[in-house]
């Protein structure tokens, strides 16, 4: 059975992964979505992914495969919210994969919260939605031989705050996850805000 990780950077999903690489034996593949749009969040995210699969295939157990996927989505006037562009990849590599059986995603109390409060549209409602429309319309395509398998999305730690989760990790593997949504620039490349939502919810770190 192999778990198709998705690896955003941040700290949500590198919690998620760094629990399932230390706590199962499951092979896992992990998928990292290169939103490409004008805000350039993606390259500190991108950076972030390759250093957090590096260290832990170093220092917890290796992977299956790493993949990248870049969605250009730059000409778009009006952004979606990302588990729109990450969830059509994500049901193309679950197709693909015939052994794999769930999906692993990152999650986190502080941002459930935060969505309840400003009546934002959820996220991790919309993947797994989108994912089973996608999922039994790719199977329909698929030869008749292909059966439709199971899929188990599971939202890893949506009971556990950002703190808890920095407190637990290894400090190496913190250090390396972005979380930031308006990074700023500066010579030395970008640095976090410290003032957007998931800034806050990190303490400015
Ligand atoms: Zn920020």
């Amino acid at each position: 059975m192999t778990v198709l990780a998705l690896l955003s950077g941040g700290l949500d999903s590198t919690w998620a992964l760094w629990k399932q690489l230390s706590e199962t034996h499951y092979p896992v593949t992990v998928l990292h979505v290169t939103l490409m749009d004008d805000r350039k969040r993606y390259i500190p995210e991108r950076i972030a992914s390759r250093q957090i699969v590096q260290w832990l295939e170093e220092n917890v157990r290796p992977l299956k495969q790493y993949k990248e996927v870049v969605v250009d989505c730059s000409d778009l006037s009006s952004p979606l919210l990302d588990s729109a562009y990450v969830a059509p990849v994500a049901a193309s590599m679950m197709l693909d994969d015939k052994t794999a059986s769930t999906i692993l995603m990152g999650s986190a109390l502080d941002e459930e919260e935060h969505f309840i409060e400003q009546s934002i549209n959820d996220g991790d409602r919309l993947f797994d939605e989108l994912f089973k429309v996608l999922w039994r319309q790719g199977c329909g395509t698929c030869p008749s031989n292909v059966e439709l398998r199971k899929i188990k999305i599971i939202h890893y730690a949506v009971d556990t705050y950002k703190a808890e989760m920095m407190r637990v990790m290894p400090q190496p593997l913190v250090d390396l996850t972005w979380s930031c949504r308006t990074p700023v620039w500066n010579r030395e490349g970008p640095q976090i805000c410290g003032v957007c939502f998931v800034c806050k919810y990190r303490g400015g770190k």
